[in-house]
């Protein structure tokens, strides 16, 4: 093995990586299957992928090609050589407008590739996966995937699926053999016959295979439009063509590389319209596609109330929920036009058409295209919907996309629900139904051998079900591992024959992703789980408790489901530094699997005190921006504390851990002479000092200390409103030491608003800062403070209004788990609110002021993933701003992390570049920059010439300029709320100002020492 690495390292300019670490990286997909694989190859060039292969096969090694890695069948892990194309071998080659087809290297996403052919010639591609924005074409022709809209392609374009759409594939066999493959015409096929060789040997097998069994092929295919299971043998019938490349796609990567595909496009549609229909149940809704499939909708999607029962049940889409029609089965049918006018047309027409027959369903037709967007999200989120559902079993894939002919759907689904019935199964359905292709996760038991065997009897008897329909056990994810033993129920041993045949005549030695598809390693082999896994229980700090009782570290490692949202390089928030590095290390999904292969111990070996996990966790800023949108909710930013929090039992935390995490130690220490560390942190030499010797880079500065505490000014200010509602103003670190404005503010607008603001008798601080650092005893000591602090207050209702987000976020997210059971860590949780969620529920009398500016918005990552954005949206619209919400993700600054040098400042200043800080350069200087947390206020004021506002400072404009509409032709409009308020200054004594200086000098030199032993 050693001898492969180190010929690959010399052969390829991309990269090798075969470390322990990668290995266990990209030891699994989005399947139940896990196989370690013997090294990972990153491919820049086509030589590159030509030596890794020519070297393979010198080393008599398998190998696996791999796109994003969504694949649900085990096709995407094995034993092999792995050669992940999507870092560096993802390029649109070319862009034909006549023709109207494009070229494109195959490690390019599926939506990047769009984005350019529509950006060019107005042209998209049918077939869309749910992965959309992360898979790769590659892995889309390995699966021969389809999606929502290959309805639209099979009416209006070249067929459902990924196969109909393919013109051409540059293919590579093991022996290194490069081709071209595609249609071939007689005259074509004797040319290549003529010219000899390894291509000729190929073709003219291929002629006499399908020769061989062409009656077969033709009765044992089915004719529906999502037969995806099996070799695509009747590509090569002379009716369709002999057409190689139709043939390879759906081969999952076990018979050829895929070098280059030339992909056909087809129009966008100018308009669409969403019609959504309710049925009394699901079969019904099954029932209805045959007569809507004859209106030619682009678009023909289902599901049931289970769906509908399970988001509720897990909060999901709670709020778009009450757009459906009334119904226990749902259509979402789209139409397209050339306008608008035209395709609410297509769906009147319809409408008219099922109002006069038995039964009509409740129609809603949707001209909003938010709305739109919302139905859309609650037919997506399947997924999301149906893993984890509390109080229910976990649910897998196994049995996930069958399909049979659209026509009978309806019956269909309901003799598969019968036979899950049979099983004890009860899984939600959904899917495309206008191509007869029904999705689901079912509750296999994966963890005991009755359980397992239970499933593999479930699906022998539900191929046959699907068989008996004229179906395919797959519609569009394809074999693999988990369905290769069942191909022979749907195809007979003819054609098992054939397959085998194919596979040969590409790949004579079984080295191309060997035991997948075909001699399939068996159904029940190589399970990621089963019956021995039994992970084990290490203490930790949270319970992770999310969604019921059951939390353990391993049940949350396990979350990851493997569908790679985090891998989508733009949009949302999940994941910064994925978009930045585009490594699978620093994303979300394989964080998890890092975790999980730790507790595994298998390739992973050094549990907490693993190296690479570790370096994969550095990265991770913290936002949560997966919790939030990670469709199961994968929050590594907890992870990653409790990792730390056991990694620093053995190891020595660095500096920086000591000058971040305690900032509101040192923050209290530097309030008694602001004007001096001030001074200290912004002086030539001295700053430079101060900064290296705690980590921080040169590139940034220290943030200043205000001169006067928000605390100690409170403290001078008279009571007011003494026979209101009292409020707590939390008195959050950053704000009361750095930004003390912010709460005066805040202040001034719950007291206009009716309320008695009081805060906190002692200074006490959430404890944000500990968790990146893994100080989590303290942590919790810090909340347990609080409580007690609070404790009255508490109990007797008082509201907590938190101007910083990440404050308010420890508060209804990580306390309650840290400190399971405390009753009055429940009650802080339930009475902790942003301040626009507390106008909202507790001032609804409340007049807003008026402001008419135009702004943008920054929604720190910790808001949009913990309390979400709605309230103060609809602050923002009572307030009468124009503003946009900027789809910016991460500002980048996270915390400490933006401040440190090497890679993170590096990945914070290129996460801030991606959309924050360019949207804020290029904003009128007239506009409002409202930014709510800390960190992005100080991303941005150090990165551009601007500085955010808090909702607060946007409220207290609003109050004082009421209406008024002079002011806004003012450039830089929050220099009069954010740089002007004056606060005193405390009074220095000689004796203080000795003692501080005394202290950081102490401190200055402990951390050289200390950083210079550990070098
Ligand atoms: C939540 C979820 C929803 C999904 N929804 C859909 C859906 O709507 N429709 C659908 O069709 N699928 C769906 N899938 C399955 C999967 O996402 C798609 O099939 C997707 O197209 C696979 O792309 P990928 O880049 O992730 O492929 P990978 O998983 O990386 O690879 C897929 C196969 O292609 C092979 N391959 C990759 N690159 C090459 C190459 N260069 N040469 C030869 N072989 C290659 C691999 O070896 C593997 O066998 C879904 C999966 C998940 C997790
Ligand atoms: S917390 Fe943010 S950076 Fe970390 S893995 Fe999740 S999305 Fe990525």
């Amino acid at each position: 093995m050693a001898s492969m690495e180190a010929e690959l390292i010399a052969n390829i300019q991309g990269e090798v990586r075969f470390d322990y670490g990668s290995k266990a990286l990209y030891a699994t997909d989005a399947s139940n299957y896990r196989q370690v694989p013997l090294g990972v190859v990153l491919p820049k060039t086509e030589e590159d992928i030509i030596n890794t292969v020519a070297i393979c096969r010198k080393y008599h090694s398998p190998l696996l090609c791999r796109g994003g890695g969504t694949s649900l069948t085990g096709s995407c892990c094995n034993v092999a050589v792995v050669m992940d194309m999507t870092k560096y071998y993802n390029r649109v080659l070319k862009i034909d407008k006549e023709k109207k087809t494009v070229t494109v290297q195959p490690g390019i996403v599926l939506d990047e590739m769009r984005k350019a052919t529509k950006r060019e010639a107005n042209l998209t591609f049918g077939p869309d996966p749910a992965t959309h924005s992360h898979c790769a074409i590659g892995g889309m022709l390995g699966n021969d995937s389809c999606g929502i809209h290959s309805v639209m392609a099979q009416f209006y374009g070249y067929g459902a699926r990924t196969a109909d759409n393919t013109q051409s594939l540059t293919i590579l066999t093991y022996d290194c053999i490069k081709m071209k493959v595609g249609p071939t015409s007689d005259e074509e096929f004797k040319k290549i016959i003529k010219e000899g060789g390894r291509k000729a040997e190929i073709y003219q097998q291929l002629k006499d295979l399908t020769d061989k069994h062409a009656d077969k092929i033709r009765e044992k295919f089915p004719s529906i439009p999502r037969r995806v299971s099996g070799y695509n043998l009747p590509s090569l019938l002379p009716e369709q063509g002999f057409n190689v490349a139709s043939a390879i796609v759906g081969s999952e990567g076990t018979c050829v590389v895929i070098l280059e595909a030339e992909m056909k496009l087809m129009p966008e549609p100018p308009a669409r319209s969403l019609l959504v229909l309710g049925y009394s149940d699901i079969y019904a809704a099954g029932h209805g596609c045959p007569g809507i499939m004859k209106h030619q909708p682009i678009g023909l999607e289902g599901f049931d109330d289970l769906l509908i029962q399970y988001m509720k049940n897990k909060g999901l889409n709670v709020d778009d929920i009450p757009l459906l029609p009334k119904g226990g089965g749902w259509l979402l049918v789209e139409f397209d036009g050339k306008d608008k006018t035209e395709s609410d047309k297509k769906c009147k027409t319809l409408m008219e058409e099922l109002k006069k027959g038995d039964n009509p369903p409740n129609m809603s037709l949707f001209d909003d295209p938010e709305q739109e967007e919302k139905l859309w999200e609650i037919r997506e989120s399947g997924l999301g919907a149906t893993a984890f559902v509390p109080d229910l079993p976990d649910m897998w894939t196994g049995w996930e996309d069958s399909a049979v002919p659209p026509d009978r759907v309806g019956d269909y689904l309901k003799d598969l629900r019968d036979l899950f019935s049979k099983y004890g199964y009860k899984p939600s359905l959904y899917g495309h139904f206008g191509q007869g292709c029904i999705h689901c996760r079912v509750a296999f038991d994966m963890v005991t051998e009755p359980g397992i065997e239970k499933y593999k009897k479930f699906t022998i008897e539900a191929s046959h079900l699907v068989v008996r329909y004229g179906g395919s056990l797959s519609g569009e994810h394809g074999d693999g591992q988990s369905r290769g033993s069942l191909l022979e129920i749907m195809y007979g041993e003819e054609i098992m024959k054939a397959f085998h045949e194919f596979k040969t005549i590409w790949d004579p030695q079984w080295l191309m992703n060997p035991g997948k598809v075909i001699d399939s390693y068996g159904q029940l082999a190589d399970l990621r789980l089963g019956p021995g896994y039994n992970p084990p229980a290490p203490k930790t700090h949270f319970h992770y408790m999310d969604d019921d009782d059951k939390g353990t570290f391993a049940r949350a490692t396990l979350r990851c489901v493997g569908v790679g949202n985090c891998r989508q390089h733009e949009g949302g928030t999940m994941c910064p530094s994925y978009m930045v590095t585009r490594e699978e290390k620093d994303s979300t999904r394989g964080r998890a699997h890092l975790l999980f292969e730790m507790l595994n111990g298998n390739v992973i070996k050094d549990g907490w005190n693993d190296e690479y996990v570790k370096e994969s966790l550095d990265l991770c800023l913290a936002c949560k921006g997966c919790k939030g949108d990670c469709p199961v909710n994968v929050d590594i930013a907890t992870l990653k504390s409790e990792f730390l929090s056991h990694y620093y039992e053995k190891n020595r935390r660095p500096a920086s851990a000591f000058a971040f995490g305690w900032i509101y130690w040192w923050s209290r220490l530097a309030s008694i002479i602001p004007g001096i560390v001030n001074f200290v942190t912004h002086a030539p030499i001295l700053r430079n000092i101060l900064k290296s010797s705690v980590g921080v880079t040169q590139k940034r500065s220290i943030p200043s200390f205000a001169q006067q505490t928000f605390r100690n000014w409170f403290g001078n200010q008279q009571k007011r409103n003494t026979d209101k509602p009292k409020v707590i103003l939390w008195v959050d670190t950053w704000n009361n030491f750095f930004k003390p404005e912010t709460l005066v503010a805040a202040l001034e607008v719950l007291e206009v608003a009716g309320f008695q603001v009081i805060i906190s008798q002692r200074v006490i601080c959430c404890g944000r800062p500990l968790y990146d650092f893994g100080m989590l005893d303290k942590a919790k000591e810090m909340l347990l403070q609080i409580l007690d602090t609070l404790r009255d207050e508490i109990r007797a209702g008082t509201p907590v209004v938190g101007l910083e987000p990440s404050c308010v976020s420890v508060f209804r997210d990580e306390m309650c788990d840290l400190i399971k059971g405390n009753e009055d860590a429940k009650r802080l949780k339930k009475q902790t609110f942003t301040l626009a969620e507390f106008l909202e529920k507790k001032a609804p009398d409340f007049k807003i002021p008026q402001l008419k500016r135009n702004a943008i918005v920054q929604g720190h990552c910790h808001h949009k993933a913990i309390m979400k954005m709605k309230s103060e949206e609809n602050l923002l619209k009572k307030l009468g701003l124009d503003y946009q919400v900027l789809d910016s993700g991460c500002c980048g600054m996270a915390g400490y992390f933006g401040y440190l040098k090497g890679d993170k400042y590096e990945v914070s200043v290129k996460a801030g570049e991606r959309v924050l800080l360019p949207a804020v350069r290029g904003a009128d200087k007239k506009t409002l920059v409202i930014s709510d947390g800390y960190s992005c206020r100080e991303q941005i004021e150090q990165m551009t010439d601007r500085e955010g506002m808090h909702i607060a400072q946007v409220l207290q404009m609003a109050l004082h300029e009421n209406g008024k509409s002079e002011n806004s032709a003012e450039a830089f409009p929050e220099r009069k709320y954010v740089d002007n308020m004056k606060l005193h200054s405390t009074k220095l004594t000689a004796k203080r100002t000795l003692a501080i200086v005394s202290v950081l000098a102490v401190v200055t030199f402990g951390c050289l020492l200390f950083n210079r032993k550990k070098k």
